[in-house]
């Protein structure tokens, strides 16, 4: 089983003609709302990639349209807690130039206490695996209660804040990073090279297995002596929402299957590439049939 401990986030999505100013009031020209949320977005790219995945998360009990999306998707919901508090959510404001402005309340993400995570845990046998976002409380107890426990920790440090530098990550199997959490966690600067940041993190955390995404410059991974390196689908991108969600759920499928690491690239970046090409965030992510033909072209 894969479980994730992850955030579930209601979308409210503004257009305006311009990002509202200080003492402004300003009526929007359209209204959606939406599910989002990188742990609920994982999730359902998991659930599309055919994985076996039971979200561990919590929700509004006003929310529980949140629960119909992810149960037809395939995701199993019945450990998600329906909560008196409120939802995760984002404002977001999107003006005519696509720029945006966002405030985001992690709202019942962050109400995760020691009571739940040993009720989460009665469920686990050590082949499971546990993905984790950094949109969740509790994190450390929740790494290594895990660890204890046998599981198999995979850890996508995003969005990245200064409470990922004290985490146990030598306790995860497996790390996804982007450049930015890359050189943060490496203590160097953004514009380090992809080298310098593999041996850098190596050196930091040498059990660990590093898959570090590079948008439109593909995917390098590194366990000790392995190291492999996959470019992008040259693809045509609209709209970069939620790639990085899918290349961690197509991924996380692929090796619940005991799938070869070159299999879990090659799916995971098909399938991110195919939501590259797609406008919005869990509207993009592709199905696994859909993968299976792009990756056969
Ligand atoms: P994040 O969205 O988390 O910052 P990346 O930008 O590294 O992550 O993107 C994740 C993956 O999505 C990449 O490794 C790649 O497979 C795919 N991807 C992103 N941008 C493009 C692009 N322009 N063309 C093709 N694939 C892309």
């Amino acid at each position: 089983m894969l479980y994730n401990y992850g955030s579930i986030n209601i979308d409210y999505v503004y257009r305006v003609s311009h990002l509202v100013r200080p003492g402004e009031t300003l009526s929007s020209q359209s209204f959606t709302q939406g599910l989002g949320g990188k742990g609920a977005n994982q999730s359902l790219a998991m659930a599309r990639a055919g994985g076996d995945v039971t979200h561990w998360g919590r929700v509004s009990q006003n929310d529980r349209w949140v629960l119909e999306i992810l149960n037809q998707a395939g995701v199993n919901t019945s450990l998600i807690e329906l909560t008196a508090d409120a939802s995760g959510h984002a404002i977001i404001q999107v003006d005519d130039h696509a720029e945006n402005a966002i405030i985001l309340n992690p709202g019942a993400n962050h109400g995760f206490n020691e009571r739940h995570l040993d009720a989460l845990m009665t469920s686990v046998t050590p082949d499971d695996w546990l993905l984790l976002q950094n949109e969740c409380n509790a994190l450390a107890s929740i790494m290594t209660l895990a660890a204890r426990h046998g599981m198999r920790i995979a850890f996508n440090p995003a969005p990245l804040g200064a409470n990922v530098h004290a985490l146990p990550l030598e306790l995860c199997q497996i790390l996804f990073l982007n450049r930015g959490e890359a050189a943060a966690l490496a203590g160097l600067d953004e514009h380090a090279g992809v080298a310098e940041l593999m041996d850098a993190l190596y050196q930091r955390l040498p059990e660990v297995e590093l898959v570090l995404t590079l948008g439109r410059d593909g995917v390098r991974y590194q366990h000790g002596a392995q190291r492999l390196e996959l470019p992008a689908f040259p693809v045509t991108a609209v709209d970069t929402t939620a790639a990085g969600d899918t290349f961690i759920g197509y991924f996380m499928a692929a090796r619940q299957r005991d799938a070869s690491i070159e299999t879990c690239l090659h799916e995971a970046s098909a399938a991110a590439a195919l939501c590259v090409q797609k406008s919005g965030a869990a509207p993009s992510i592709p199905h696994a049939s859909e993968v299976a033909a792009a990756s056969r072209d």
